[in-house]
């Protein structure tokens, strides 16, 4: 099951959630307020494990290699 992230709209608070792909986009409250959240892009959950909420640093991850898709990088798989 892949781990999506959120970003509340009303705090700022950023979260994840394990769900299944059909409900992707199911409302997700923010634990912090309750408010609406929207999904960002998701990582893989293998890049993501252990992490407390932030996984921007994982090389590759939102496609930045500018040659692949979103989340499709192959460039990156190489190491
Ligand atoms: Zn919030």
């Amino acid at each position: 099951m892949p781990i999506y992230e959120y970003t509340c709209v009303s705090c700022g608070d950023r979260f994840e959630k394990l769900r299944p792909v059909t409900r992707m986009d199911d409302p997700a409250p923010c634990p912090a307020c309750g408010g609406d959240s929207s999904r960002q892009l998701s990582v893989f959950a293998a890049f993501s494990s252990g992490s407390d909420g932030e996984a921007a640093a994982v090389p590759g991850a939102g496609g930045g290699c500018g040659g692949c898709g979103p989340g499709g990088c192959g460039c990156a798989m190489t190491v």
